[in-house]
């Protein structure tokens, strides 16, 4: 079957425009521009009642909510954290003169493996960094527990979690602290965009002395903070998405759902299933491609996708431990990390946003099927 339309794996989820214009009108007319304005602190409102959370703090973008969260419970040495993710998370460790440690992953859900933890655990560690990859929780009963014994900090990056619940309860709530992305590609986003969530007022308020150069005053500097403010525009362009985000999570669940039955009998081809218990929000669909049962590598499936005009994404691959920065530490060994090697080398994220037409994931599915 032939593609003409070139099928992206994303595409960002955008308003009407005209719906837009009194926003921009309405900073226009103040000119408050930046700088905790009207708009930011609404939209701050806004998100903790949407995400049900009790304290969060806006970003210019995911990235700066990592580093800040990082200098915001002091946390220095040794971080344990997953190769397979996105650059940002390790890197956020780097920025801050921290020694990332990897470990493994649970192949089942691609997140990091609680289980392996405690023997990466050394006299300098002073947290856990795991990420919810694909927005699936991770083990986090499991990973608080070994924070409590050995006495870490637990800071989730939860750039995929939008509005994922656990029986009811966000999953940003689990942790010290949650950061969130707002990125283009992500399934709510401001152009660019981040938030930090904490359980409290006293750490919100460092938090937000942090993002703001380390300002606690007109005259009074409390620490060297940076600037991850985010201005009007956006923060205004957040809440007119919030309107639309709860239609875009469905029509993900509609594909992801179309995707699971029409590849449910591929030989080869596995993906994750649903929780009962959890809110998911179908951020992305990933399949994992078995070389000897599909009869086809990952790598080739996925340049056939490519010249039928369907663009997956190998997302994550290759893994952040193999980056330059990361290949020489002791525990970016490939012997470390099995599971992650494997996962890394068989995945391939399918286009999955709301405005996918159903035709297309249909097409999508038969071009796996019969491998084209
Ligand atoms: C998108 C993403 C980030 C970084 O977010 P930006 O908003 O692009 O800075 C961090 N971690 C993960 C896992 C991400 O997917």
């Amino acid at each position: 079957m032939n593609n003409q339309k070139k099928i992206t794996v994303t595409s960002p989820l955008l308003p009407p425009l005209e719906e837009f214009i009194p926003y921009l009108e309405d900073i226009w007319k103040s000119k408050w521009l930046t700088n905790n304005g009207p708009y930011h602190q609404e939209l701050e409102r806004a998100l903790c009642s949407y995400l049900k959370v009790p304290y969060i703090s806006l970003f210019t973008n995911g990235t700066l909510p990592l580093m800040v969260a990082i200098q915001a419970l002091r946390i220095t040495g040794e971080v344990i954290t997953t190769p397979f993710s996105f650059v940002a998370t390790t890197h956020s460790l780097w920025w801050n003169g921290i020694k990332p440690v990897f470990v493994d992953i649970d192949p089942k859900t691609g997140n990091l493996d609680p289980e392996k933890i405690e023997a990466a655990i050394t006299p300098k560690t002073t947290a856990i960094m795991p990420v919810h990859v694909y927005g699936n929780p991770c083990n986090t009963k499991r990973i608080e527990e070994i924070a409590d014994t050995y006495g870490l900090k637990v800071i989730y990056d939860a750039a995929h979690a939008f509005g994922v619940e656990v029986e009811g309860e966000s999953l940003l709530n689990a942790g010290d602290l949650a950061t969130l992305s707002f990125h283009a590609t992500k399934t709510y986003n401001t152009f660019e965009g981040g938030a930090l969530v904490c359980h409290d007022a006293k750490t919100k308020q460092r938090i937000d002395y942090l993002k703001n150069f380390g300002f606690a005053g007109e005259t009074t500097v409390v620490a060297p903070g940076i600037n991850g403010k985010m201005d009007e525009v956006r923060a205004a362009f957040g809440l007119l998405q919030l309107k639309y985000v709860d239609d875009a999570i469905a029509k993900r669940k509609a594909i992801a759902q179309q995707y699971r039955e029409q590849l449910k009998d591929v030989k080869g081809i596995t993906f994750l299933e649903d929780f009962p218990e959890v809110r998911h929000n179908y951020s992305y669909f990933p399949i994992f491609v078995d070389e000897k049962e599909y009869g086809m590598s990952r790598d080739e499936l996925y340049e056939k996708l490519k010249a039928h005009n369907i663009y997956g994404r190998r997302y994550f691959y290759p893994l952040i431990s193999e980056f330059s920065t990361y290949r020489g530490l002791p525990s970016a060994a490939k012997e470390n990390l099995p599971n992650a090697h494997k996962i890394a080398n068989e995945v391939i994220c399918l286009p999955i946003y709301p405005e996918l037409d159903l035709n297309e994931v249909t097409l999508i599915s038969n071009s796996i099927k019969n491998k084209l």
